[in-house]
């Protein structure tokens, strides 16, 4: 069956590029790369390599980067480590949109005490800024606010977000699992405190992913043992990833030029469905988007059964459903941008990359409209 693969923000396939350089790392240079004797040692150069690559897609210095298992340990390490080393009266900020590797941590803190504010988003997913300032008022704060938005694709504008924080004293860490490698980040120019990345969303391997940690930010480590990662996270390096995710990393930089067209096959996609399905919607702000990423909302039916029937055809995309206690609730993000019940429940995300093409799109388009009909020929609603 033919496979068509929309759900890149779930997760991407490893580039080809990546897995080559990995495979050494598995089969020779398998030496711990703490050791003493050439074996291991020979292994550190590749970390360090890997380290500078990471960093130059982000604008930062090498020695600001750690690597950890994941985007979610990345976000729990900058939350938990910030928030503990700067003491007891500390208000959390974040938004009522983050991933729930945001949510959780920040969630866990107030529930032993701190005070945490969440900021709600308009209808089309954008942050209510005043809001925001108005939380500033009572110092001193710490911040997790995204830089995009994983169902919808939105952008926060961080970079006034983060100078708006630093004037007020404050630390700022940013989830860019989602625009890492998608969008141009650079660190020199905005000023946030720590960012997250993941492996898995820019081609690398699932189980690798980094923490930018600016130098001089105070953070406490959760990991304690021994003194890899300069002592900010100990456990022996998961080298094959870690050089996986230098590649890949290196790849998307390169590759950041080709983000424009991925978002003329998206805009294609999207126009396309919109035309070919009456009573249809795109949900978050369309010109403030990740260039992959469409939400759309086919009124009055169940987004999993629109996947259910999609999946029969090879199409993979995601709903922005989660199936809790039972029953489809629309997830927290659409529910905080106050999209209409009917809308709510049939909204799909489409999320692209750099390996679909035009036919994808073509496929798609051609297979959405009788699936949409014959689902509303069975819903209460119409
Ligand atoms: N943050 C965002 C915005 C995400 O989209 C995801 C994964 O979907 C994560 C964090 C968690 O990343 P990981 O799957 O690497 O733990």
């Amino acid at each position: 069956m033919k496979t068509v693969y929309f759900d890149n923000n779930a997760t991407t396939c490893v580039a080809p590029e990546v897995t080559e350089v990995m495979i050494p790392f598995f089969k020779e240079y398998w030496g711990n790369p703490s050791s003493m004797h050439y074996f291991g040692g020979q292994v550190r150069k590749h970390i360090e390599e890997a380290r500078g690559k990471v960093a130059s897609l982000i604008g930062a210095d090498p020695s600001e980067i750690v690597f950890t298992s994941c985007g979610s340990e990345s976000d729990n390490m900058a939350i938990n480590g910030a928030v503990e080393a700067s003491g007891a009266g500390t208000r959390i900020i974040t938004s009522r949109v983050e991933h729930p590797a945001v949510q959780g941590p920040c969630r866990h803190l107030r529930d032993q005490g701190f005070h945490l504010t969440e900021i709600g988003v308009d209808s089309a997913g954008i942050l209510d800024m005043a809001e925001l300032r108005e939380s500033l008022l009572e110092g001193p704060v710490f911040a997790s606010l995204m830089w995009a938005n994983n169902e919808t694709g939105v952008i926060f504008p961080i970079e006034e977000i983060s100078q708006m924080i630093k004037s007020a004293g404050g630390v700022i860490h940013t989830d860019a699992v989602q625009a890492a490698g998608k969008l141009p980040i650079d660190v020199s120019k905005v000023p946030v405190d720590m960012l997250s990345i993941s492996g898995h969303k820019l081609h690398a391997p699932k189980g690798i992913g980094a923490l930018y940690i600016r130098k001089g930010t105070k953070l406490n480590t959760f990991m304690l043992g021994g003194h890899q990662e300069n002592g900010r996270r100990a456990g022996t390096e998961n080298v094959p990833y870690i050089v996986g995710l230098g590649k890949a990393c290196e790849m998307a930089a390169a590759g950041l030029k080709d983000e424009n067209r991925i978002a003329t096959l998206r805009d294609k996609l999207e126009n396309g469905l919109l035309k070919a399905c009456p009573d249809t919607m795109v949900n978050g702000d369309r010109k403030n988007r990740l260039p992959n990423t469409s939400n759309i909302s086919f009124q009055y039916i169940e987004g999993e059964a629109i996947l259910y029937h999609l999946s029969d055809l090879g199409i993979c995309a995601s709903s922005g459903s989660a199936c809790t206690s039972g029953s489809l609730e629309p997830s927290h993000v659409i529910r905080a941008m106050g999209i209409p019940f009917t809308a709510a429940h049939g909204s799909i995300r489409f999320s692209l990359s750099r390996y679909n093409t035009e036919e994808d799109v073509d496929y798609v388009i051609e297979n959405m409209p009788p699936i949409v009909d014959r689902l509303r020929k069975l819903s209460p609603f119409v």
